[in-house]
């Protein structure tokens, strides 16, 4: 249950649209769903096989009693029920508490990494936020301790009114037997028959009712279940068009703003993107260059306007085929705890196949691969037994190999050089010139050394295309572009 119930929530959060992860519940009910699982389902199978079990015993106290007097049923079970009240809403407050901290809990285990993970472990030293850290995660349990003593103290109380109920009508229906079998000259082994019988009946009910209550538990895990299975998802691609390669990517009057936000991140935008040429997007942060990207990669949907792939609506596009043919290398990379080979192959499975020697040669880590004595074989990450670790421009280098392995149609590079030094990058963007040029190649970067050798470059500002040309163009054209490069060139000059 465990394994089939992981498998089918990180199945369904592989299809969900990318407005899906900027909604914090969604995170929430996926955590839970995942976490609860083992706990819930065995809870669940427990739960039944103990209902079964008491169910027979209760039955077998049944027949017994009912001989005697059908009323004593009833009010044994009139008895408990106070008590299995109490159990429902004690579980059903457990589990909206676990709902209500579930963000808080997802936070608390945010912050834990930051004071065990290799990568964090300096930052974290060095401003002593281990400290501040430390007290936050103190303060919130100790506020979820003082919260659950109240809850605790309220439940105890009512529990301790119900079982109180509970003794009296156990006694009354006990002194009931003992009238009736005494005024009837029952023999002593039938009175202490029918007694033991009410104990065991008694004990057996509450035993039952209380799997009842834990069941109840369970069912609200599996109302989770049911909310994250219900998410919408991506609608099934099988019927939509593929391409064999992308030709041209056209922006025609696009607006865009994220879910929930008011303001435009993208501002009426036309654009053509075509085969054979390289893009350079340049603009200051917040400008719009990323989003500018997730939209090309269909990854949001424009609130206005449309984007045509070789002439087709791109929402009429199979996704999975369209992604075939692209590369991309994103500012925040993924680093997998894989060997140097299992990062740059997007499909392990096909390793045989695959020649990654022009991509890691074109990335510039034949030097750096020559020393490893495993080669492309070793494995990364220190924090895993047998792993060695890259400094931050290397293991950008391996994500651009990553990119330069697809050998695509459309490569996207989101501030490919931001941690790579100057002569690497230089050699980068020769072998880019060189070996990648037949597709569509857009950047984004901030280094002018790259800018300049895009075949248009367009300047975003605030949502909006403000200039667009080549970089002699818009350097005569002295607009934003030409201030931008002028501040770098100043720079430079200043420091020299
Ligand atoms: P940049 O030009 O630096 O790449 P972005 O395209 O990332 O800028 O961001 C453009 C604007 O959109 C910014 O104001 C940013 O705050 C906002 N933004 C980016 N991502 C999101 C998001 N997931 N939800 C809401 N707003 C976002």
């Amino acid at each position: 249950m465990n394994l089939f119930i992981t498998d089918k929530v990180l199945n369904k959060t592989l299809k969900l649209p990318m407005q899906k992860y900027d909604d914090s519940s969604i995170y929430n009910d996926v955590n839970i769903a995942i976490t609860r699982s083992t706990q819930n389902c065995m809870g669940l199978l427990d739960s039944i096989t103990e209902i079964l079990y008491y169910g027979v015993e209760i039955i077998s106290f049944i027949v017994i009693l009912i001989y005697f007097d059908w009323k004593i049923i009833i009010l044994s079970v009139f008895g408990a029920l106070p008590a299995l009240y109490v159990s429902i809403k004690a579980n059903k407050h457990w589990f909206i508490k676990l709902n209500t901290r579930i963000e808080k809990l997802r936070h608390i285990d945010y912050l834990k990494e930051l004071l065990i993970k290799n990568e964090y472990i300096k930052e974290t030293k060095l401003y002593n936020m281990g400290n501040k850290i430390l007290k936050y995660i103190d303060n919130c349990f100790e506020s979820f301790i003082s919260q659950d003593k109240k809850a605790r103290k309220r439940i105890s109380i009512k529990r301790t009114v119900a079982q109180f109920f509970d003794e009296m009508i156990t006694l009354l229906i006990k002194a009931w037997i003992l009238l009736l079998c005494l005024s009837q000259h029952q023999p002593v082994g039938s009175i202490v028959l029918y007694l033991n019988s009410q104990e065991n009946l008694k004990s057996s009910l509450m035993a039952f009712l209380n799997e009842l209550a834990r069941i109840q538990d369970n069912v609200l895990y599996l109302q989770v279940l049911k909310r994250v299975d219900e998410v919408e998802v991506i609608c099934e691609e099988a019927g939509k068009q593929k391409i064999s390669s992308i030709e041209s990517i056209e922006f025609r009057n696009v607006s865009f703003s994220y879910p929930g936000q008011t303001v435009m991140a993208i501002k009426n935008v036309s654009l053509m993107f075509e085969r054979g040429k390289t893009y350079s997007v340049v603009g200051l942060n917040g400008a719009g260059k990323t989003t500018l990207l997730k939209l090309i990669l269909g990854l949001y949907t424009p609130v206005t306007g449309e984007i045509l792939l070789n002439g087709l609506k791109l929402d009429e596009i199979n996704m999975e085929n369209y992604y075939l043919h692209i590369g991309a290398i994103f500012q925040d990379f993924i680093k997998y705890p894989f060997t140097i080979e299992g990062n740059v192959l997007s499909d392990l499975d096909n390793t045989q196949d695959k020649d990654i020697d022009l991509a890691l040669q074109c990335a510039g880590l034949k030097e750096l691969i020559k020393k490893l004595p495993k080669g492309i074989k070793t494995k990364l990450m220190r924090e895993w037994s047998g792993g060695i670790e890259l400094s931050q421009g290397q293991w950008q280098k391996i994500a651009i190999a990553r990119c330069f392995n697809r050998n695509a149609d459309l490569m996207i590079l989101d501030e490919p050089f931001s941690a790579i030094d100057i002569e690497s990058e230089n050699c980068i963007v020769k072998n880019i010139k060189q070996y990648f040029q037949g597709g569509i190649n857009i950047f984004i970067t901030h280094h002018f050394s790259s800018i300049s050798m895009a075949d248009e470059v367009i300047v975003i500002d605030n949502g909006r295309v403000i200039e667009q040309g080549t970089h002699s163009q818009l350097i005569e054209n002295k607009g934003k572009y030409f201030e931008l490069y002028s501040e770098q060139l100043n720079t430079l000059k200043n420091i020299g």
